[in-house]
């Protein structure tokens, strides 16, 4: 494996300063005193791997990728244990992920273990970044972007492999019982396209809706097919679950517009061992409405890294609104919630070897 360098940090953060950014994280707004690069070109593949200082990276402004959006990246959590370790959750599924997402956009594929590694080495340099306080976690960013100085319309000759740290707190500040969700005339992505790949540019797409929901006064946004806006696909960032009163589970399956979420992964696996009927298939807007209006469908819930598990409590578009369930946390909805954050935080054995030690 690729061997790292070990850059020195001339002014580390005091111990003071950063006691007071652990006291309240928030999300995305801190970050660590180190970052890792490594660098790509054909000629020598990936080289200058390193891990020192975090700051400002030099860019050429003809950069590819401040023009044609090359830039994919992953989103991670490592977790203080019980026993005063820390743990990473399934790290080799982002790996895997990260270069599906830079096969779609026709960059080059890093090395899984050297991701994981750069991983590892981050959050041991930055250990004592890693918030204690229940649902807190350090947050981690690896990302790719096109480097090359180039302006024609082609893959980039050259890239840059970054990861940042950011200590988080709660996502959803004091873990809000259940999200007012808006259906968006947008759509997220269309077959074909890259919905099924984490790059920014899907992110910057989602704005517009994402703005229009909250200036509706909901607090997500959830995004219907391409071709017949029809059937529920997810959330901006995070994928959905509907939870039925016979005991079964539906997931959108993964049909190529869906981000292959490792929260959805996880708790497929999860629902399955808690006897539940779990199915990936598809499900439309009006079917929603008329379950949950029946008794039939009694939860719907969101999952991603950043919020782990989120209820869903209402849904407003065009045609009106509709309350799922009570509107507020469902019990199986908690109980899934409980054993993946068990899990993730050691108090919980880890049965299927999600759980990488640092
Ligand atoms: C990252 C992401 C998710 C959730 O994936 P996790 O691996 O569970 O964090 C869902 N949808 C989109 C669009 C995403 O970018």
């Amino acid at each position: 494996m690729i061997a790292f360098a070990r850059l020195p940090h001339p002014a580390p953060t005091t111990a003071d300063a950063r006691a007071a950014v652990l006291a309240n994280p928030g999300f995305g707004t801190n970050f660590t005193d180190h970052m890792v690069t490594i660098d790509w070109t054909e000629a020598a593949g990936w080289h200058n791997a390193r891990i020192g200082p975090r700051g400002p990276i030099a860019l050429d402004p003809a950069a590819s990728v401040l023009h044609y959006a090359q830039e994919i990246f992953e989103g991670l959590k490592a977790y203080q244990q019980p026993d005063g370790g820390l743990a990473l959750f399934r790290p080799e599924a982002n790996a895997a992920r990260f270069n599906a997402s830079a096969a779609r956009l026709a960059m080059p594929a890093l090395p899984e273990e050297t991701f994981v590694e750069s991983i590892r080495l981050l959050v041991d340099a930055d250990r004592d970044w890693v918030p204690a306080m229940d649902g807190a976690s350090l947050y981690l960013r690896p990302f790719m972007i096109a480097t090359e100085a180039f302006l024609g319309v082609r893959p980039a000759k050259a890239y840059s492999y970054i990861v940042i740290a950011s200590p988080a707190g709660n996502y959803f500040k004091s873990g809000a019982p259940a999200v007012s969700i808006w259906v968006s005339d947008y759509t997220r992505a269309a077959p074909g396209g890259t919905g099924a790949a984490k790059c920014g540019g899907n992110y910057a797409a989602s704005l517009v809706p994402q703005a229009e929901a909250i200036e509706r006064g909901h607090d997500q946004v959830v995004f219907l097919d391409a071709a017949e806006h029809k059937w529920i696909e997810e959330l901006g960032g995070m994928n959905l679950y509907f939870v039925f009163a016979d005991g079964t589970l539906l997931t959108p399956a993964l049909t190529g517009t869906i981000l292959p979420g490792i929260t959805r992964d996880s708790l497929l696996t999860l629902a399955r061992e808690e006897g539940l009927t779990v199915q990936e298939g598809r499900y439309s807007i009006d079917q929603w409405r008329d379950d949950a209006a029946s008794g039939k469908l009694v939860e719907t819930f969101a999952c991603g890294t950043a919020a782990v598990v989120t209820p869903v409590g209402k849904v407003t578009g065009r045609n009106g609104a509709f309350t799922v369930g009570t509107g507020g946390p469902g019990q199986l909805t908690q109980k899934l919630k409980a054993r993946l954050v068990g899990i993730q935080r050691g108090e919980v054995a880890d049965t299927h070897g999600w759980m990488t030690r640092i």
